[in-house]
């Protein structure tokens, strides 16, 4: 017989129920993405009507500190994983010590902890911007004094979209930056002039396999995440380094699962990696309509124990979020033939929300 035994694949068989924790869009896609190979899903979400409830087989709709509903929920599936990194700790373990559970919690701790993400990174030879814990205001300026300004202070835990962020400029008041921390422990980074921020998406499965998408650029507005374009226009050597790096850390974490890898291109080429996510990822929704195998049908992959899919791009793609009210261009984006249309089924646009995507698909350039 070729190949390891199902066991130490941790083989998960379609037809059986795949448990998710999340009900947002990320879980919807891949609910959908596991129903295709066969997969039963089941959310755990603390919200009604959540998107991915929407698409999944069964729902369990309680808090995540709920632990009675997590061991009802755990002896309905067979595997679980998440659709965000933010699961408390105390659930994730809750879980793990009921059924196999992908990403392990001990990888959900490094990414969801910016201090030791960094921290991590660094220890494994992997470049970050400078950084420094600081959690008084005498710490924030003796910080500053080392990084220099501006500089960057972020919340070491629970920010996103540049929520609990704030950037400290040449004249700009340390009190008050150290003021929307709101108590939390802070990371004060050196600010990076980079002239791109890219990810890679890369997956791994319990016996060593790694697959990576290429390299692909990121375009931020208001802090959130608004156009990938795929690949990024990037030098072949810095395009290997970037990707070189993604399975680099997912080996690191012993990963099992999906990895996304964001980065910062430097303006004398370096690369810095800016954050993790153990998950499928904004950035990575390209692949869809792109790839042979999609981020998500990838994801389900690794966390089943089934061979990984090819990542081979067929063509390349511009992804647009449709955030808030840009939701209304969807009659436009279905009567343009390069665009393929995914809505999240979310009912109030509200602003800054993500309400759906857009992956243009253009011939491949290279
Ligand atoms: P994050 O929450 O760490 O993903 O940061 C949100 C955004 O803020 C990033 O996508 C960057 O555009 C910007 N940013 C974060 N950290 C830095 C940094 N150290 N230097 C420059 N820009 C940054």
């Amino acid at each position: 017989m070729n190949g390891p035994a199902p066991a130490s694949r941790g083989l998960v068989r379609p037809g059986s129920t795949i448990g998710i924790l999340g009900g947002g869009q990320l879980g919807r896609m891949l609910a959908l993405a596991a129903a295709q190979l066969g997969y039963r899903t089941h959310v755990f979400v603390p919200e009604a009507d959540s998107p991915t409830a929407q698409v999944a087989a069964a729902a369990t709709v309680a808090r995540y500190d709920d632990l009675d509903a997590l061991s009802r929920f755990a002896a309905a599936v067979d595997v679980v994983t998440f659709e965000f990194e933010n699961v408390p700790a105390a659930t994730a373990q809750h879980l793990a010590a009921l059924r196999p559970i992908h990403p392990s919690p001990s990888v959900l701790a490094i990414a969801q902890d910016r201090l030791a993400e960094k921290r991590f990174l660094n220890g494994i030879g992997v470049a970050t911007a400078p950084f420094r814990a600081v959690a008084t205001p005498a710490e924030l300026e003796a910080a500053l004094r080392e990084l220099g300004r501006p500089a960057v202070l972020k919340t070491v835990r629970l920010g996103y979209d540049g929520k609990g962020q704030s950037m400290i400029r040449a004249d700009g008041d340390a009190a008050a930056a150290f003021a929307v921390l709101g108590g939390a422990d802070g990371i004060l980074e050196g600010f990076v002039d980079f002239r791109m921020e890219a990810s890679v998406v890369v997956a791994r499965t319990a016996v060593g396999d790694v697959a990576p998408y290429v390299p692909v650029e990121n375009r931020h507005v208001h802090h959130i995440l608004d156009t990938t374009i795929a690949p990024a226009a990037i030098p072949a050597a810095l395009a290997e380094e970037a990707v070189a790096t993604a399975c680099r850390i997912a080996r690191a974490l012993d990963l099992v699962g999906l990895l996304a890898v964001e980065m910062f291109v430097t303006r004398d080429d370096r690369i810095l990696v800016n954050e993790l996510a153990p998950r499928p990822h904004n950035s990575g929704h390209w692949t869809m309509d792109a790839c042979r195998t999609s981020q998500f049908e990838q994801h389900v992959r690794a966390v089943c124990g089934l061979p990984l899919g090819s990542t081979e791009r067929h063509s390349d793609a511009v992804m647009k979020n449709l955030i808030g009210d840009e939701v209304e261009g969807w009659l436009e984006a279905l009567c343009d033939p390069a665009a393929k249309l995914h809505l999240y089924g979310k009912a109030a646009a509200r602003p800054g929300r993500k309400m759906g995507h857009v992956n243009r698909l253009y011939p491949r350039a290279g």
